[in-house]
């Protein structure tokens, strides 16, 4: 077990970390402030392969391992959470599109999704279809040699500056369930298509967030994703990483905080010394520190699992998402509270880093969801998984 980074691996990491520096730190406060969709450097961290880092060669993706791609989230996250949870998006629904598309269709989204000059968006939620994804009711039935769609999502990253929407619809009975769900790459202009408000949202504000809805929308047949039924099981897969991608869009967040509360720290002076000084803080600190990185440890090891195809990659994953995304907050709010008033002020970026990494703890299912998922593992069947 070799717990050091490669040479490659910390090559990536550095250049992720430049980017960051350069094409994202300048403006996160501001797209934050004024709810912008950074268009532009979306496609700058396209131009270094940050679109589709773990997407097939074959669409133009670089295929590297999960493990690879969260050491270039980390960076990314640490100074814009929103941002980079929303490339995370991108590559999960773009890896999607790219191992289960048709020929035809991966020959025209692969490269420009994978490219950053095309995104997409991951379309699974309804309005009453959330946790309990697999009750989701839009239709798609097949008519010809085309599917049309009609039904409702809702809370769509991306939805109404995406491209094309991954979407996952009901094509057997209701009675079904998840074995009756299939899923689409459906460009996201089509006719009958149309968009919700922006919602008004806590954090995520450099990422637009919408209901979309479908009436009578028609895509080609072959723009099935796999084969019909596959659906839920395409959407939990790309759901695995994303769990891993959120994860670390909170340990990137909590190293954000930490790294600027630390400085604070020994700079703010009261009572005549440092902060630093008083060892109630200085408990808190090393707390902080030694949570995050068992956090980083958990979320490394799930990417790894899910790298080497282990059965109980996805347990691996909801434990790493859960922890992370627990972790991530509480040390994003232990860092404002370092701050004292200040942390409270716009003038510092923790209350961002709080609002965002907020979000972590509700979406790619909820944390309770993932201790349904670990404890399903844990208990069912006649030989219950040991978790070690
Ligand atoms: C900003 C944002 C962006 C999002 N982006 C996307 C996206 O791009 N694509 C997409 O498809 N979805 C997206 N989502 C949706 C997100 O995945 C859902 O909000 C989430 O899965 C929870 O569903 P819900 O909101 O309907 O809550 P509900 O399912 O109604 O849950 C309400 C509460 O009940 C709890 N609960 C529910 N069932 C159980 C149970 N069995 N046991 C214990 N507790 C339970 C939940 O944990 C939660 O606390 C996004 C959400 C947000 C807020």
């Amino acid at each position: 077990m070799d717990f050091e980074l490669t040479e490659d691996q910390r090559a990536f990491a550095n250049t992720a970390r430049q980017f960051a520096q350069t094409a994202l730190a300048p403006h996160a406060a501001n797209w934050d402030a004024e709810a912008i969709f950074p268009r532009e450097a979306i496609a700058q961290a396209g131009e270094l392969g940050f679109c589709g880092l773990y997407a097939p060669e074959n669409a133009g993706g670089l295929a590297l391992p999960r493990l690879d791609a969260t050491l270039i989230f980390e960076e990314m996250a640490a100074v814009d959470p929103s941002t980079t949870a929303f490339i995370t998006i991108h590559n999960m629904a773009t890896w999607m599109l790219g191992t289960w598309a048709t020929d035809v269709v991966r020959a025209e989204w692969g490269e420009a999704l994978t490219s950053g000059q095309k995104l997409a968006s991951y379309a699974l939620t309804e309005p009453g279809a959330g946790s309990d994804a697999a009750s989701l009711k839009t239709r798609a039935e097949l008519v010809g040699h085309e599917y049309v769609i009609n039904g409702a999502k809702a809370f769509i990253s991306g939805a109404g500056s995406t491209d094309v929407l991954v979407l996952m619809a009901r094509t057997g009975e209701a009675a079904s369930g998840s074995a009756g769900i299939s899923a689409f790459a459906v460009p996201a202009n089509l006719p009958g298509i149309s968009y919700g408000k922006k919602e008004e949202k806590m954090g995520w504000n450099s990422q637009p967030t919408r209901v979309i809805n479908f009436d009578n929308v028609r895509i080609p047949s072959n723009h099935l994703l796999g084969h019909e039924g596959e659906g839920f099981k395409i959407a939990m897969k790309g759901l695995d990483g994303g769990r891993i991608n959120i994860a670390t869009c909170s340990v990137g967040a909590a190293q954000g905080a930490l790294t600027q509360a630390q400085q604070y720290m020994q700079e703010r002076k009261q009572f005549g010394k440092a902060i630093a000084s008083f060892q109630a803080l200085q408990f808190k600190l090393a707390d902080m520190a030694t949570e995050l990185v068992a956090a980083r440890q958990m979320v490394r090891l799930a990417a790894s699992k899910l790298d080497a195809g282990a059965p109980d990659a996805s347990t691996y994953c909801a434990m790493a998402k859960r922890f992370a995304t627990d972790t991530g907050f509480m040390v994003c709010n232990e860092a404002l509270q370092l701050h004292g008033g200040y942390g409270y002020l716009r003038d510092f970026p923790l209350e961002r880093l709080v609002r965002d990494a907020r979000v972590h703890q509700i979406l790619e299912g909820t944390n309770e969801i993932m201790r349904v998922i670990i404890a399903r593992r844990m208990l069912e069947g006649d030989a219950p998984e040991a978790i070690r």
